[in-house]
């Protein structure tokens, strides 16, 4: 069975939902599997721009079947709110194209005010939160202590669940927290405005999955932010609270039978980090400013400028082993055409010493880059689509990195639009 995931291989932001949308054209389903609606994917095609958060990239292609797995934090709001957006710029979306897990647990507005809370309590310790309560959301569902989406089908035992969570929700808010904890009056009235508009599109999509495998559908995992954001593979606790990695998505799509043969990593021709924590290739000044306008590098949920810096190969060619991705999609090659010479981190010394093996986390907080430089290309490679007409500086590039992460570049980006891309092919490497 030939499935796929499209996995992010630095700290997310790395083109992931335009790779998914171009992608789906070979592909029957596409499966959203873990994370919330906390980043956003930009995706440019010929039905116009949009921002997508929860939805799977592949809802704009016609007969591709999209999934919300169990994995997902499914907040019924913003996804309510998504789906009415693009279905507004004439995208349609009715429960043929759309399915969400039965099992998939329910992100509820405490989750949100408690992420607010902590937030604030931390002030300048935060680990910068989208406050779109996915900390909360998870670790409530590990501590089985949220609704499932399927029990919007038992009204009476769900509301008398949601008493029960409720009251100990409560505790917290008010106790720990000293702010104001919600009615059950007022959660029904959220869940009447917010769950009933989704529900029917929820459904047992485990089952669907072990069907369509049988069937011979072809799959595409899609991931929500990027290997250095892992949970337990990222640089904690600057990650996020869920698993981004190939490894989980399956687990997290509810066929957790699947065993993926490709994992396209995709990685950005530089870096670039939303929030806080260690980010040891980190450019400062003009330097920075320049590349984070070239790139139009501000958060799509947030707006917040991103953090920019060089392309990093310690965590890149780390992000590669840890996602065990087959081949690599690099993306915003087009960013760096402006500059006269392409910075790259190719190692990072601590304590005196070099290294080009990824450090545990805390050992990065005292790190500082080794950086190589480059020859630039200094022309506008926008409108280029085949490899041998790149010029040969970038072409040099991309074959330095390719090098360095120790994965085949397939594909390589150039614009954010659909057909903005360059498909590798190895035959015509050696011209
Ligand atoms: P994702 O969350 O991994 O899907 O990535 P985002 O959508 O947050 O960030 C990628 C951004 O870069 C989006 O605004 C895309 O439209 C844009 N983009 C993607 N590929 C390219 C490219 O090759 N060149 C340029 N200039 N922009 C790109």
């Amino acid at each position: 069975m030939s499935h796929c995931a499209i996995v992010g291989i630095n700290w997310g932001d790395e083109g992931k939902g335009r790779m998914v949308d171009l992608l789906t054209e070979e592909y029957d389903i596409v499966v959203r599997f873990q994370g919330g609606g906390n980043a956003g994917h930009t995706v440019i095609n010929d039905k116009g721009k949009f921002a997508l958060h929860l939805l799977p990239s592949g809802i704009f292609r016609e007969g591709v079947v999209n999934i919300l797995g169990n994995g997902v934090a499914l907040d019924p709001e913003n996804l309510w709110k998504e789906m009415e957006q693009v279905m507004a710029q004439g995208v349609d979306i009715t429960p043929e194209n759309l399915r969400i897990s039965d099992r998939a647990s329910l992100l509820m507005p405490w989750h949100r005010l408690l992420d607010e809370l902590e937030e604030k309590r931390l002030r300048d310790k935060k680990y910068g939160s989208t406050k779109q309560g996915i900390a909360p959301f998870y670790s409530d569902k590990y501590q089985k202590k949220t609704i499932m989406a399927g029990e919007l089908f038992y009204p009476e035992r769900m509301k008398q669940h949601l008493k029960d969570i409720l009251e100990w929700k409560n505790l917290i808010i008010e106790n720990v927290y000293g702010a104001k904890g919600y009615t059950i009056e007022e959660i029904m009235k959220w869940a009447d405005d917010f769950c009933e508009k989704i529900k029917p599109f929820i459904c047992d999509t485990g089952d669907y999955l072990r069907q369509a495998e049988k069937e011979g559908k072809k799959i595409l995992f899609e991931a929500q932010l990027g290997s250095l954001r892992d949970l337990d593979y990222g640089i904690y606790p600057y990650t996020t609270s869920s698993n981004t990695m190939a490894a989980y998505a399956p687990a997290g799509s509810g066929l957790p039978s699947a065993r993926p043969d490709k994992v396209i990593g995709v990685v950005k021709a530089y870096s670039t980090c939303v929030g806080e924590g260690p980010f040891v290739c980190e450019m400062f000044g003009d330097e920075a400013e320049e590349l984070r306008k070239a790139g139009a590098e501000y958060g799509a949920k947030t707006g917040r400028p991103r953090r920019v810096g060089p392309l990093d190969t310690v965590a890149t060619r780390y992000g590669v082993q840890v996602q065990a991705a087959t081949e690599v999609a690099l993306t915003k090659l087009d960013v760096l055409s402006y500059m006269d010479r392409i910075p790259v981190c190719t190692g990072y010394e601590i304590d005196g010493e070099v290294t080009d093996r990824f450090p545990f986390p805390m050992a990065m907080e005292d790190a500082s880059p080794v950086i190589e430089y480059m020859e630039g290309w200094k022309c506008d490679i926008s409108g280029v689509r085949r490899w041998e007409d790149l010029p040969p500086q970038a072409r040099a590039y991309v074959e330095y990195v390719e090098k360095a992460v120790e994965c085949p570049i397939t594909y390589v980006s150039v614009g954010p639009e659909r057909d903005s891309m360059i498909y590798r092919n190895k035959e015509t490497d050696n011209d």
